[in-house]
């Protein structure tokens, strides 16, 4: 079985790093706040003193990190794990399963290429439930060689596995598919709002609409307002799920690529400065969801310029 090293052990990384336990891994943890360390010993890990030792003698190495400088720090600082582990016989495979920028993934799955160690991108969808159950998505870069060799550890802790392309293209694949998400939501929230104007019934609007081409996964699995999806966060006072803040992140990461790739994206653009409004407003540990209760008490003027 091989020994796993999991650097950060937040949210995310912990029930994650627990799966693994779960499936007979070893697991050396480590995160700069103690607590988290020692919750990871709670459920049956070892807690190393540094990413380093938690690295020493592990056969792969995942990283579950805020953003890309933490990733840059681990991976290619001072006391970075690729110099330190090049010439490590056998070397180990690293995967990055935060969700940074897709530059910051590149030059770090470069830095790893030209130590010689093979790396993975492999960013998740699912949230801390998919986490805790063990359901994540994870759309993967790097080489086929790498994706082979990190498969079998990917699928302990999540149900789908795909191999999106080279690396970054793993990045590349949560950005694209979380602006598609970000957007629809607004979307799906904004005709919620304009038929609670109309008197149309929010029931009568989710089940037509479930069924027309309105349909979308911000609709029929995660409805915004209370009442037509019981499972979805509008049912719990929009206790995430999925925050506000990390939709602002996902999508700022969009409009970071998209700048330096000369992508036209209009709507996520827009939809970006709504999801900023609404962290400014307070809803930033809100689920992204509540962008419908949000929506609901502002006004017309104040979002579109002109009134047109
Ligand atoms: P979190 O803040 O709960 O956990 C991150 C952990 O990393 C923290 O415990 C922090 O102390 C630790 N850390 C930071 N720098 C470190 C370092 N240099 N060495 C060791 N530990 C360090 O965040 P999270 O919710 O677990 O998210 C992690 C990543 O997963 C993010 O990139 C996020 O965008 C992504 N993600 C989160 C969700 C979600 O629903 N929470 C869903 C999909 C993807």
């Amino acid at each position: 079985m091989p020994k796993i090293a999991f650097i950060g052990l937040g949210n995310m990384g912990r029930p994650m790093a627990a799966n693994l336990m779960k499936a007979g891994h070893e697991v050396a943890g480590y995160d700069v706040i103690p607590e988290a360390l020692a919750a990871h010993q709670e459920d049956g890990g070892h807690a190393a003193d540094s990413a380093r030792s938690a690295a020493d003698g592990a056969d792969v190495v995942i990283s579950m990190l805020p953003a890309g400088l933490h990733v840059r720090g681990l991976y290619i600082g001072p006391d970075g794990l690729i110099p330190a582990l090049q010439g490590a016989k056998p070397t180990p495979l690293l995967i990055d399963c935060s969700t940074i920028d897709f530059e910051t993934a590149r030059e770090v799955a470069a830095a790893a290429a030209a130590a010689g160690i093979e790396m993975l991108d492999a960013p998740v969808s699912g949230g801390t439930v998919g986490a805790a159950a063990g359901t994540l998505t994870f759309m993967v870069g790097g080489s086929a060689e790498g994706f082979t060799r990190g498969r079998p550890v990917l699928e302990r802790m999540g149900r789908n596995t795909v191999h999106a392309g080279p690396a970054g293209a793993g990045q590349a694949a949560k950005m694209c598919n979380n602006l598609i998400l970000g957007v629809s939501m607004m979307a799906v929230c904004e005709a919620f709002v304009l038929a609670d104007r109309l008197g149309l019934d929010r029931q009568k609007l989710f089940e037509i609409s479930a069924t027309s081409s309105g349909q979308c996964w911000s609709l029929t699995t995660y409805c915004p307002v209370p009442g037509p999806v019981p499972a979805s966060p509008a049912n719990r006072d929009y206790a995430p799920g999925f925050t506000t803040a990390l939709m602002l992140k996902d999508l700022q990461l969009s409009q970071q690529s998209a700048e330096s790739n000369a992508a036209p994206t209009p709507l996520a653009a827009h939809a970006t400065r709504l999801y900023k409004a609404m962290a400014d407003a307070g809803l930033a540990a809100n689920d992204f969801s509540v962008a419908f209760r949000w929506l609901s008490g502002v006004t017309r003027e104040s979002l579109v310029p002109g009134g047109t």
